[in-house]
């Protein structure tokens, strides 16, 4: 197979990225756009050792059953990157990631006959992020566009004037829009990433969800100061009163991580606040502009809720190992305040252990302790000092726990772990470890936090089995 080739491909499963999967000539070939079931002319774009790329040229009829035609998103199909799911139906997304669960539990895992409940879905699967990203960009006409970065590129893809992305909130939408006028009227110079010049390189936005509206505002601007700075503060504050706080992020260099730089705090308070569930003494988190948030808020407290009923009856000691801001330690504490459990937490980001420290405190949780440093290195502190946890919350970034914790968790002998992942495939490779002795698996709970992308969480219960010859 060479590049430009064009061929008819069968399309047997999808992938992560959203991409359809089919063989030809015994190669693996991906293709965005195209769904199981599906049958297209492609055009190879790229050929690998192991794999080819293709883009889709044609669909030949029928089309799947489960196509959304239009897909949900008109950006979709210009190619933005932000969503990857936005052809398929819900309900198919949604067994879509039961099904990647299920195979990686499998595959990398080695378990047989773990059952995957059926993914908790979300009510609204639209306009839910309280997060947004957009960088500046500018047109072949040399016009201000925003929108989000092609998938695999740093080619932006702009929302048009009339248009909005189908997973930001409204506060979100709002914020950019002023914001992006703003800048297009006053010529501020974009960024431009391969000549280095330019100021402007991307908005973020953050939300709360519960209490009184607030919004956070981060310019990532290549220049000491911005320019029109203050006429910027009481535009978007005047147009939009719910922003609380913003900040200017000055980032010089040549990098694609979005809020690589030194912070200025220009406005308003340090840290918007959010409260997670909707009962009396739900417990309020203050989010700085670094910390991990979950992004899809009500379904947050669907997976908060799904780990306190996996909880050990009367739990004494918790540990929440990447803790963030305390945010599930201190929602399983105030939810079982009856019984006052201890609470510890580990984090590796300085300002996220402040904020769960000042959380637990504003939450009543005075019986809380959190560690800054890595997980892997700290938590054996940690357990040396509070001894055998009642249960060990494990919720990793991407990559899954460092092999060193695991171990560590296991010679700590709790009863329970439940460990809450965004990554199916290092769930599966984790759950290997922790479960080669003394472990097993009691419960797959997958929930839907990221509809219309191909991400899905998953809360796992393991269990400590009954030791004859201890
Ligand atoms: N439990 C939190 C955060 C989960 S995200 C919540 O639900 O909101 C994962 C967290 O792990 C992030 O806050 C990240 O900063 C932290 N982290 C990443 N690598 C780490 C490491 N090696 N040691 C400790 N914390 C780490």
């Amino acid at each position: 197979m060479n590049k430009n080739d064009i061929i008819e491909l069968d399309i047997t499963t999808i992938a992560e990225d959203g991409s359809g999967i089919g063989r030809f000539d015994g190669m693996v070939v991906f293709c965005r756009g195209l769904l199981p079931g599906e049958h297209g002319s492609v055009q190879i774009i790229k050929v690998t050792k192991s794999y080819a790329i293709g883009k889709m040229l044609s669909i030949s009829d029928p089309v799947s059953p489960h196509r959304m035609d239009p897909p949900v998103c008109r950006n979709f199909t210009k190619g933005c990157g932000g969503c990857t799911f936005c052809h398929v139906d819900y309900q198919e997304q949604l067994n879509y990631k039961r099904q990647h669960i299920a195979d990686c539990i499998a595959r990398i895992g080695g378990f047989s006959n773990v059952d995957i409940l059926p993914v908790v879905p979300a009510e609204f699967p639209k306009f839910y992020r309280n997060k947004s990203i957009y960088p500046f960009s500018q047109n072949s006409s040399g016009d201000v566009i925003c929108g989000f970065y092609a998938q695999n590129s740093h080619r932006v893809v702009p929302i048009e004037k009339e248009e909005r992305c189908m997973i930001e909130n409204d506060m979100c939408c709002k914020i950019r829009r002023v914001t992006f006028d703003f800048i297009s009227q006053r010529r501020t110079s974009i960024y431009n990433e391969s000549t280095g010049k330019g100021i402007m390189r991307s908005l973020m936005v953050r939300t709360n969800h519960r209490g009184t509206p607030e919004a956070m505002i981060v310019l990532s601007i290549n220049a000491d100061k911005m320019p029109h700075l203050q006429d910027y503060i009481n535009t978007v504050t005047a147009a939009c009163p719910y922003v609380s706080s913003i900040y200017i992020c000055t980032n010089k260099k040549d990098t694609n991580v979005v809020l690589d730089g030194s912070f200025r705090h220009v406005y308003g308070k340090m840290t918007i606040q959010d409260t997670i569930g909707d009962f009396e003494g739900a417990p309020s988190f203050e989010i700085s502009p670094l910390s991990f948030y979950q992004v899809n808020p009500l379904q947050t407290e669907k997976l908060y809720d799904v780990v306190y009923r996996l909880l050990p009856a009367a739990p004494k000691l918790i540990y929440d190992i990447y803790c963030g801001t305390g945010t599930i330690g201190i929602y399983l504490a105030v939810r079982a305040a009856d019984v006052r459990p201890q609470l510890t937490g580990v984090e590796a980001v300085p300002s996220a252990v402040a904020d769960a420290q000042k959380n637990a405190a504003a939450a009543g949780i005075s019986n809380a302790e959190f560690f800054c440093g890595d997980a892997a290195e700290v938590t054996p502190k940690v357990m040396a000092k509070y001894g055998t946890p009642s249960v060990v919350v494990l919720d990793p970034p991407r990559k899954g726990c460092d092999a060193a914790l695991i171990q560590t968790v296991l010679s700590a002998k709790a009863d329970r772990v439940i460990y809450v992942s965004c990554d199916p495939a290092t769930l599966a490779r984790d759950l290997k470890l922790l479960c080669e002795t003394n472990y097993e698996i009691k419960c797959v709970q997958p929930v839907d936090m990221f509809p219309q992308s191909g991400h899905v969480e998953t809360v796992a219960l393991i269990q400590r089995k009954l030791c004859r010859n201890p």
